[in-house]
């Protein structure tokens, strides 16, 4: 009989693991026998050297030894019960020939029938002064020569890691101690042999070995690499492994130009930036490849990614294939297609809108006309994925704010094309750290826009306390009798509840009071699309000269006039999340205010971000602090990717290692993209693995 392999079998039916155990590692994700083995300590404690009792020093963290000299076991004072909850002490005395320490231990009378006296002690805790006198409390400890075996837990190098309610440290590392010596030479390595001997990458057994009980640190730090680099080395399997899927589609391809940039150039009001330019060349040559684009866009906030996105639509629609444009919200969608209607108006294609508040019966229409191919280019939220949504013949996809969408939503468009694989390009705004875009989104041809278009002015960013508030006012007066517009910002967590919107309201009463020489008018999620979109028409036309509103104004709202903006308790928002409302000011070539209001019981943290957003416009530079400070688990959750998430690689500190990882990576699947050749045996069931997941 053949036995199941280590990698996949269940731990349930292991010694050691019984039901409750299970239930617990369950909690932590863990069902197998790997994914045990691969559960990685966090941090390491070096506990080797035994410090001689009279060189103990307050505050330290301590190994020592020493022999049993007395025990007590006392019960406490009822006054020390109730402030502490500690009923009883013990205390036993040891001494190791320097010097004599008391340990203490609150609570666990079990103990006095434990320790006893001349018994010798391995202790490690921290070093108190008590009464003048040296003391542990609570130290973890073990009685030497009970057992045979090394200690897992004192005398050595010590692994910590992630914990959940009913598992200790010692129970971890006691239960990966044996299942190591069990299972950790049955693995199967995942790493081929021909690439751990070419990049010099230890082996599955040895790095399991020591990166939970390393006997040293240099040690610990070389296994941790290699899985490291395995995490990214199958990261970047499937990434290329994607790829090739790509391109064993077919697409619609466009044979040429058919004028369409000189058409196109004749309705701009501006010229390309040479950045641009270079991004619709990029654009163009996969539009000419018989399979389909995958192509990310990514550019700061209003460096002008619309315009190149269009160039791709017109094209589409001029070979006579339709074009979806889908965006995260109603607003941006009413504000694209009159971009769209505008710059293609030479052309003579049909434009359509798709949200969710249109009646029945024009939903109804738009349907049919797609469906029939009398509309060309359809622009909308996700309304554009339902299943009535049915094209003739697409042959364009492009989202735009695509971090706004989920994978889910992303993948459903492109797969309503039929005969052909649409080419699709996604647009962002949030810069992304290399190795995060590659492990992430490394399937996708990246172009980038690292250039404002000319004559825009970076924002001066302000941050004040609340007593500045009148000169706020001032300066922002000041800017409305310029005929500048102002937003002022208010974070609203859940902007279906009238609770949460009251502090709005009451913010829009003070300003309109403040400011009653001007117009003042509210904008957040509660309000009918209706709504939203006559004020936003009104505020577009100066209208309407200062908007309190939301952060559902941070997507993609292009008012150019606009240009002070003022946060109301910017300790309230992500980093990513203010740059993306800076860029709403950074539209026009006037100086734009970004003005931030708070100062009370900040947190370190939140004081962090909002020095940051005040000393740098570099979007790129926000990104990466951004991480820094919230991880990268935070920053795209695995449903932005569908790709398994990075667990020990880092997205900053590891590039080196990812692009050794992504070469070989590169390699397999150039030579054996089905993998088939015995020796890609192990990456093929290590992604199987992954798929049973
Ligand atoms: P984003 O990249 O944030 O989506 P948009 O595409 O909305 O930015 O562009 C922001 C603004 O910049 C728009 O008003 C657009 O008309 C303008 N713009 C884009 N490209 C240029 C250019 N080359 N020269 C001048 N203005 C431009
Ligand atoms: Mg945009």
């Amino acid at each position: 009989m053949r036995e199941i392999p280590a990698d996949t079998q269940n731990i349930r039916y292991l010694k050691g693991i019984g039901p409750k155990k299970e239930e617990i590692f369950n909690r932590l994700g863990i069902s197998t026998i790997k994914d045990l083995l691969y559960y990685l300590p966090l941090r390491y404690e070096d506990r080797r050297t035994i410090t001689p009792i009279k060189a103990l020093v307050k505050d330290g963290f301590f190994s020592v030894q020493g022999k049993v000299l007395a025990k007590n076991l006392r019960p406490l004072q009822p006054k020390m019960w109730r402030q502490l909850s500690r009923k009883s002490i013990f205390e036993v005395v040891i001494g190791d020939g320097s010097g004599i320490l008391t340990c203490v231990w609150f609570n666990q009378t079990y103990l006095k029938d434990y320790v006893n006296l001349g018994d010798e002690l391995v202790l490690y805790g921290k070093c108190r002064i008590y009464k003048g006198k040296r003391q542990l409390v609570a130290p973890e400890f073990e009685i030497l020569g009970s057992k045979t075996d090394p200690s897992l837990n004192l005398g050595r190098i010590v692994g910590f890691y992630r914990l959940t309610e009913g598992l200790t440290q010692k129970i971890i590392r006691k239960i990966l101690h044996s299942f190591l010596d069990r299972f950790g030479s049955k693995l199967n390595d995942p790493i081929p042999y021909y690439i751990r001997k070419k990049e010099n990458i230890p082996n599955l057994p040895y790095s399991l070995r020591n990166i939970h009980f390393p006997s040293d640190l240099k040690d610990a730090v070389l296994a941790r690499q290699r899985f490291i680099y395995e995490e990214l080395f199958f990261s970047q399997i499937l990434v290329y492994l994607r790829k090739a899927r790509h391109r064993s589609q077919r697409s619609v391809f466009i044979s040429g130009d058919n004028g369409v940039r000189e058409e196109l150039e004749k309705s701009m009001a501006f010229k390309l930036t040479p950045c641009q330019e270079k991004v619709v060349g990029e654009i163009f040559n996969d539009l000419k490849r018989p399979y389909p684009m995958h192509r990310l866009l990514q550019g700061d906030v209003g460096c002008g990614k619309t315009i190149v996105a269009c160039f791709a639509i017109a094209w589409m629609a001029q070979s006579d294939f339709q074009a979806a444009f889908m965006v995260p919200t109603e607003v941006l969608a009413y504000q694209h297609i009159a971009t769209l209607k505008d710059l293609l108006k030479r052309f003579n294609f049909k434009i359509e809108i798709l949200t969710s508040s249109l009646s029945t019966k024009d939903k109804q229409a738009v349907y049919n006309n797609l469906r029939d191919g009398t509309t060309d280019i359809v622009i909308g939220t996700h309304s554009l994925v339902e299943q009535a949504v049915v094209f003739k013949n697409l042959g364009l996809v492009v989202i735009d704010e695509q971090h706004k969408f989920g994978v889910a939503q992303r993948t459903l468009l492109p797969k309503k094309a039929k005969k052909y694989a649409p080419h699709c390009l996604v647009m962002s705004a949030t810069p992304i750290p290399r190795t995060l875009s590659l492990s992430l989104y490394g399937d996708l041809d990246l172009s980038v826009i690292d250039n404002l278009p000319p004559g825009r002015k970076q924002p001066r960013t302000l941050w004040v306390g609340n007593d500045k508030r009148r000169w706020v006012y001032d300066l922002l007066r000041e800017k409305l009798k310029e005929k500048r517009q102002a937003y002022i910002i208010y974070p609203v967590i859940e902007e279906s509840n009238d609770w949460d919107l009251r502090s709005l309201r009451e913010m829009y009463d003070v300003i309109k009071e403040e400011f009653n020489d001007f117009e003042v008018a509210m904008f957040h999620g509660k309000m009918s699309n209706k709504e939203k979109g006559i004020i936003i028409k009104k505020f577009k036309q100066n209208h309407v000269n200062i908007l309190i509103a939301t952060t559902i104004i941070e997507v993609g709202v292009n008012i150019e006039n606009a240009t002070v903006m003022v946060v109301e308790n910017p300790e309230r928002f992500g980093l990513a999340q203010l740059h993306q409302l800076r860029g709403r000011i950074r539209r026009s070539t006037y100086q734009p205010e970004f003005i931030l209001i708070g100062d009370a019981g900040l947190s370190d943290n939140a004081k962090k971000r909002l020095e940051i957003i005040s000393t740098t416009n570099d979007g790129f530079k926000i990104a990466e602090e951004d991480l820094t400070l919230r991880g990268p688990g935070d920053f795209f959750g695995s449903s932005q990717s569908g790709f398994p998430q990075l667990k020990i690689a880092s997205p900053l500190g590891d590039l080196e290692i990812l692009k050794q990882a992504r070469l070989s990576a590169y390699r397999v699947i150039k030579n054996d993209p089905y993998l088939r050749e015995p020796a890609h045996r192990c990456i093929k069931e290590q992604l199987d693995f992954w798929l049973k997941k």
